[in-house]
């Protein structure tokens, strides 16, 4: 299974603001920011405040207002990025075989072209 959770990580710093980010939306339970290596006009990250690996983690031990608080972000920063007329994409991966690079629970989203069908 996936690692305990690991304060060093990327996106532990960021939400610690040791390192910067260009910020899109922040609440009391999430974090979104503009992915550094872009894979879409629009890529965006998404992350609980918590420290949740996995949405394993994430399901199973945040509280109900945290979670309905991240999900209402990842909606919140799609309307206001102005994708939700064109419509996206929202992508988790997840551990090894997911090809999860940071082991702090995030979703991707991405936007501003048509991105295909995804077929894995
Ligand atoms: P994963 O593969 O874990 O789902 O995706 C991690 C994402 O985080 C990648 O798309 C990667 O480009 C992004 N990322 C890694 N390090 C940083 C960073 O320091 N700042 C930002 N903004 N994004 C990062």
């Amino acid at each position: 299974g996936l690692p305990p959770y690991d304060d060093a990580n990327i996106f532990a710093r960021i939400l610690r603001g040791e390192i910067p980010a260009r910020k899109v939306h922040e609440d009391a339970h999430a974090l979104a920011f503009h992915d550094i290596n872009p894979q879409a006009p629009v890529h965006v990250l998404v992350i609980p405040k918590g420290r949740y690996v996995s949405v394993a983690d994430f399901a199973a031990t945040a509280s109900a207002e945290e979670i309905a608080g991240f999900w209402r972000a990842v909606a919140k920063v799609a309307k206001d990025l102005g994708l939700e007329g064109p419509g996206y994409r929202v992508l988790m991966n997840m551990g090894r075989d997911g090809g999860q690079e940071v082991p702090h629970f995030h979703v991707h989203i991405f936007g501003g072209r048509p991105l295909g069908r995804m077929v894995a």
